[in-house]
């Protein structure tokens, strides 16, 4: 959460930070500010967005080769103008941006107020700044070290920036649990939280380790790990084009994301799934391959959307691998006392491969002997280097905060997995694994055909962007669809919505059922379809409005529901593929309809590295 930029070099640094900031403002939205050195420091920031902070700007100076910008998503301190960073120490001498959650900050700050030290905000991020100018006058050291001992004061997560008046030629950057990625130009370093404000300038790139403190002039960038240790950066090249985080043409980034889906599947399949071979290729995890076939349990954790992939997952491996699988919110798994075997496998999923809580999981389940897999989108973040093997989804970047096209190239990397180990375990025939390959490949032209129906779903959307509750429900595979349509339409449209299995609406949700009441049923063909139709009945005769999905053709449903929306036949395997995409455009039109801010739902952001 929150995006961090910072620029070193010969251009204006402006404009690099506007736009940079612009690009992550899907991280944190709730204020936004700069500091561009030039004579002296120059601070603006303010309540509100990067354009409510270019217009507050307007007519001041703003010129200066190194600066530094931020866009928030509070964690201590409301937003306002005051809280919003820069935060600037009490003597003015050092600057910085921050994204994490100094946990200790409350004590830090009561020693330094009672040395006489005076606050401007109510953040956890002024103390660091406070913190830092204290050492340096006191220890009268330089600000590298005093950067250093202030951190080994700290407890808590960080990724930082911090610009020192004295020492105009450099800035200095440090992680702890929050992402740091510096651009490496010509004389020149970008520096954010992901790579996306930095593509346009650069694809060389250096990811931070935690613990590493970065100073870095324009000329020269000295990396050393906690230790103070000087450690030679590892250049990586990006592999996203600039294209691939523009609108396109699309109102919103969902809805490119929404539409993305074909494309991204294939992405995720490619050099993978070979129609006409009889092999899956996971490279990835070629290495754990025996240990994951013989695994007596895979436990899964993520959080959000990731978790319902999860969940997604465990049918998958249980159906076709036999393998027991458990899935877990890792906010919940890190602070239980979980038994964790030395055979059990444990999955990671996460779009951004920074998720706080996951990344904590991960650290825990390593502890106690675990081997531990990621399912990741972002490429090089933290978790595929935290975790022993994994699989990178290649979905492309995710810019809008609900994600879409990150969840459905998890689900096809499950399914990949779990095909690959019920063959390896002999429990899938060579016909069947053809056969699932083939079904397979047909996937994203069966959602492009969905997509064509975006029109009547947008017609349907406008029917019920009123309502005030609504009910998902699904049974097996379709439950975690149930989950995460609900979860889609709660998070961008604000409406209360509740995903439910559908034989547990009888154990409390039917209380809920009126003639006001949308009930969204995913009741595609399969082996529980008898049964959710009574569910359908159950709810009609009691007056609920009910949105079905269906598969094509199907006369039972579509005779008793208020409206359905047919999607192509496909496996079971495969059936959450295809029966998502509709429920995403239904939330989506709604939230339009509303006239909310589908990219920035409120208090949301995307990339959750706090905890
Ligand atoms: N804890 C800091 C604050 O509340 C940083 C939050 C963020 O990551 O945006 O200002």
């Amino acid at each position: 959460m929150c995006g961090i930029v910072a620029y070193i070099g010969d251009r204006e640094a402006l404009p690099v930070l506007i736009n940079g900031l612009k690009r992550l403002e899907y991280r944190g939205y709730d204020s936004a500010g700069v500091a561009i050195l030039n004579k002296e420091v120059n601070i603006y920031k303010c309540k509100g967005k990067v354009s409510d902070l270019e217009q507050f700007m307007e007519g001041k100076d703003k010129t200066g080769k190194i600066g530094i910008g931020h866009t928030r998503w509070a964690t201590h301190g409301e937003p306002n103008d005051v809280n919003a960073h820069p935060h600037q120490s009490y003597h003015g001498k050092f600057t910085i941006i921050h994204n994490g959650i100094i946990e200790n900050y409350a004590r830090l700050r009561t020693r330094l107020e009672e040395r006489g030290v005076k606050f401007q905000s109510e953040t956890d991020t002024e103390v660091l700044a406070n913190l830092i100018e204290y050492i340096y006058e006191q220890g009268k050291t330089d600000a590298e070290l005093a950067v250093r001992l202030a951190l080994s004061k700290v407890i808590g997560a960080y990724g930082l920036v911090v610009l020192c008046a004295d020492e105009p030629d450099k800035l200095i950057a440090a992680r702890k649990g929050s992402p740091l990625v510096i651009g490496v130009g010509n004389e020149e370093y970008f520096l954010a939280s992901d790579a996306t404000p930095i593509v346009e300038y650069t694809k060389s790139v250096i990811y931070l380790n935690d613990g590493d403190v970065a100073i870095i002039r324009k000329e020269q960038l000295i990396l050393k790990t906690s230790g103070q240790d000087m450690s030679v950066p590892k250049v990586t090249e990006l592999t996203f084009d600039i294209g691939e985080i523009d609108k396109g043409g699309y109102e919103h980034f969902m809805l490119k994301e929404i539409f993305e889906q074909p494309r991204s599947i294939e992405d995720t399949f490619r050099g993978r799934v070979r129609p006409d071979d009889l092999e899956l290729h996971l490279g990835g995890l070629y290495q754990v391959m025996p240990k994951l076939v013989e695994a007596k349990r895979i436990i899964i954790i993520g959080c959000g959307t990731s978790w319902h992939a999860g969940l997604v997952g465990e049918y998958l491996f249980e159906d076709l691998a036999r393998t027991s699988v458990e899935v877990e919110y890792a906010s919940e798994f890190r602070y239980r006392n979980p038994i964790i075997n030395k055979d059990d496998i444990v999955i990671a999923i996460s779009q951004s491969g920074e998720t706080a809580d996951t990344l904590a999981a991960i650290k825990l389940a390593k502890e106690q002997g675990a081997l531990v897999l990621g399912i990741c989108n972002v490429v090089g973040s933290s978790i595929p280097r935290e975790t022993d093997a994994g699989v990178y989804t290649h979905a492309g970047p995710e810019i809008g905060v609900a994600s879409t096209k990150a969840f459905t190239c998890q689900v096809t990397v499950l399914a990949m997995m779990a095909i690959l180990v019920g063959k390896k375990k002999g429990l899938i025939s060579e016909e069947r694994f053809k056969n699932l390959i083939h079904e397979f490949t047909l996937v994203p032209g069966k959602i492009e055909k969905i997509l064509t129906k975006a029109d009547s779903i947008k017609k349907l959307a406008a029917l019920y962007k009123d309502a005030t509750n609504s009910l998902y429900l699904g049974r097996g595979y379709l439950f975690p669809v149930a989950l995460e349509g609900a979860l889609k339409l709660k998070e961008i449209s604000y409406i209360h919505a509740e995903g439910y299995p559908a034989a547990e609406m009888k154990h409390g949700p039917i209380a809920l059922i009126d003639d006001k009441m949308p009930v969204v049923v995913v009741a595609t063909k399969d082996s529980s379809y008898e049964k959710i139709v009574s569910n359908i009945q159950e709810v009609k005769a009691r007056n609920g409005i009910v949105i079905a999905v269906v598969t094509e053709g199907d006369t039972v449903i579509s005779g008793m529901a208020d409206h359905v929306i047919e999607i192509p036949d496909a496996e079971n395997v495969y059936a959450t593929l295809l029966s998502v995409v509709p429920l995403q455009l239904f939330s989506y039109y709604i939230a339009v309809m509303r006239g909310c801010n589908v990219d920035q739902p409120r208090n949301l952001a995307k990339s959750v590295t706090v905890e």
